[in-house]
């Protein structure tokens, strides 16, 4: 396997101060065969018969339907039916180059650009721009902080060889767009389940257009830009620098718009931006006198006790003090209800619709000394029990 000499790289950076990041000096970039979703590919330890019928069961008819409530061949086809335009772009050139875009590799799917940059009068005309296209685009949240080499990929992995190959992105490009699509609230009601998963199948599909949309704009535009979803690079810590929210107990990105009801996307870019500043509302202090993530997650993945340096295994980042999840039992229990779950995001007290003053309000408050009482309220008014399937299907919308 190519293992590119480790690089003298400051561990610390001054934004860390504003994030509240806590990274030790035996830091290490993460490389991407140690994913957890490759390691069932190469990894004796994860890959199995069952887990490769769970990657086979997202196209019909290898769903594996059954009559259990949210597990029958309708939701099952409404599930894949929202992955297909990602699966599709996804597999543009897998057979033909090895690249499984969006997942493993960065989007090529791009035209020619204009040759030479449009001239802005100034960065903050150009971030004006930007957000005014991308908001007519559809992109539902966007942030831009620097690039980071920490939190870039060391190596990437390849799905023919199963051995690792460098990461494409050019390190020259200065910035990072990051792009929050909201998953559907109600879908996520229904967690777990495989109807569920279609909140995720269309969270990635929604993104994926966007992303590429916007990419294309700026290559448009006469910039350089690299379109990335799942793949080459920690999506999270990238949108906690851009300023798009924290990171909760169960290790998810904590919008204030959506909470964790999230799907992150990255367009890494030269195009001349104002940086976001990273925002603090609470969200760590409120994790700390809550587990109702830990508490309802059926495998025990996610950990109980305060956040911690030591990883679980390979599929964890080394040298960050923060909550763990455990991706081995997570992924099993995936794989034996055959979908993806997403416990842990309909039980979070933040899974609410903030368009609605009392959450907003909520909000504020969990945010404050009132915190106890804010989780109080939450238990009391807000049971978060699962929604059954047929329920709905039978909604009128
Ligand atoms: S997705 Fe499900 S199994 Fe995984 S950590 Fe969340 S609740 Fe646990
Ligand atoms: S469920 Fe509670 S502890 Fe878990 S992430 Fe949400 S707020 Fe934090």
């Amino acid at each position: 396997m190519l293992h590119p000499p480790r690089k003298k790289m400051k561990s610390k950076r001054p934004i860390d101060a504003k994030t509240g990041f806590d990274v030790s000096e035996d830091f290490e970039r993460f490389d991407q065969r140690n994913e957890i979703y490759c390691r069932s590919e190469w990894d004796p330890e994860i890959k199995s018969e069952k887990a490769a019928e769970f990657f086979r069961g997202h196209y019909m008819p290898h769903a594996r339907a059954r009559k259990a409530d949210g597990f029958s061949q309708r939701d099952y086809a409404l599930r894949n039916a929202t992955w297909h335009v990602t699966n599709v772009l996804r597999d543009v050139r897998r057979e033909s180059d090895d690249r499984k875009e969006g997942f493993f590799d960065t989007f090529t799917s791009h035209a020619e650009g204009w040759p030479e940059p449009y001239a802005f009068d100034s960065a903050e005309a150009a971030t004006r721009n930007l957000r005014r296209a991308a908001k007519s685009i559809g992109a539902s949240l966007l942030g831009i902080c620097e690039y980071d080499e920490r939190w870039v990929y060391r190596t990437r992995y390849s799905e023919q060889t199963q051995k690792d190959k460098p990461v494409d992105i050019p390190e020259d490009l200065p910035y990072v767009i990051v792009i929050g699509e909201p998953m559907d609230f109600d879908l996520t009601e229904t967690v777990p389940s495989a109807l569920s998963g279609s909140a995720t199948g269309l969270g990635y599909t929604n993104d994926t257009v966007i992303l590429l949309t916007i990419t294309q704009y700026i290559r448009n535009l006469g910039y350089r830009a690299v379109a990335s979803m799942n793949d080459s690079a920690l999506a999270i810590p990238l949108a906690v620098q851009a300023g798009l929210g924290e990171v909760g107990r169960h290790s998810l990105l904590i919008t204030r718009e959506y909470g964790p009801r999230l799907r992150l996307g990255k367009i890494f870019t030269d195009m001349p931006l104002v940086i976001d500043e990273p925002i603090r509302f609470g969200v760590k202090e409120f994790c700390d006198i809550c587990q109702r993530c830990s508490a309802a997650c059926p495998p025990k993945a996610i950990p109980h006790k305060a956040p911690s340096r030591v990883p679980h295994s390979v599929s964890n980042l080394k040298g960050v003090l923060k909550w763990t999840t455990n991706a081995e039992k997570c992924f099993r229990f995936w794989v034996g209800q055959n979908s993806d779950c997403s416990i842990c995001i309909r039980v979070c007290p933040y899974n609410r619709d903030f368009r609605k003053w009392y959450n907003r309000l909520w909000r504020r408050l969990a945010g404050t000394r009132l915190r106890k009482l804010m989780l109080l309220i939450d238990k009391t008014f807000q049971p978060r029990e699962r929604a059954s399937a047929p329920q709905w299907w039978a909604k009128q919308r």
